[in-house]
């Protein structure tokens, strides 16, 4: 098996979840196969390595568990960007369009310097508004947004080219 195909095949798909006609791709399945996880860990970091990178973001709540390990590996630091009123200190708050409507993500208002070089990360990019939000947050706080990834990119729904028109360059391992 190729090692896309690899990937692919070890995340679930749920059909009618979290409602009837939605798909659903579950990474759980990818997480806790120790070969699977390993190889989306390597494959994400391998275009970063020896960048420099200061810091990764990572989207709660699958982001966190990619992020902890792509910092890891890239001997750089975690930034939790959360849903609003979830972080103890002084926090930036933005705005994201979801499919129905807007939510709020926040981030600590001291997570990233101006100039610091940092990587977003989430398990999966679709319509790309949260992550928009992800970058406006960082941006905000005056990170340098080397790149940003994903184990899935849904390329019907355009989220790729959001972030490109933000000037963000986008990975993904599977489609
Ligand atoms: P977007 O804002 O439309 O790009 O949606 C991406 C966000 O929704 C990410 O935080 C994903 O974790 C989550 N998401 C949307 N669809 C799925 C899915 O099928 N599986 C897992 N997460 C999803």
């Amino acid at each position: 098996m190729s090692s896309k195909n690899a990937l692919s095949a070890a995340i679930r798909s749920i059909p009618d979840y979290p409602k009837p006609g939605i798909i659903f791709r579950d990474i759980t399945t990818l997480l806790g196969d120790a070969v699977a996880f390993g190889q989306a860990v390597d494959e994400l970091v391998a275009p970063y390595a020896g960048l420099g990178v200061d810091k990764i973001a990572g989207i709660e709540a699958r982001g966190f568990i990619l992020g902890g390990a792509l910092a890891h590996q890239l001997k750089a630091g975690f930034v939790p960007i959360r849903k609003k009123g979830k972080l103890p200190h002084q926090t930036v708050r933005m705005a994201y369009s979801l499919e129905y409507g807007t939510d709020e993500m926040e981030i600590h208002v001291d997570a990233v310097k101006a100039g610091e070089k940092v990587i977003l990360t989430d398990d999966l990019i679709a319509t790309g508004g949260t992550a928009e939000g992800a970058v406006k947050l960082l941006r905000q706080l005056g990170a340098e947004i080397v790149s940003a990834c994903f184990v899935i990119d849904l390329p019907d729904l355009g989220g790729r080219r959001r972030l490109e028109e933000l000037g963000v360059e986008v990975r993904t391992l599977v489609e």
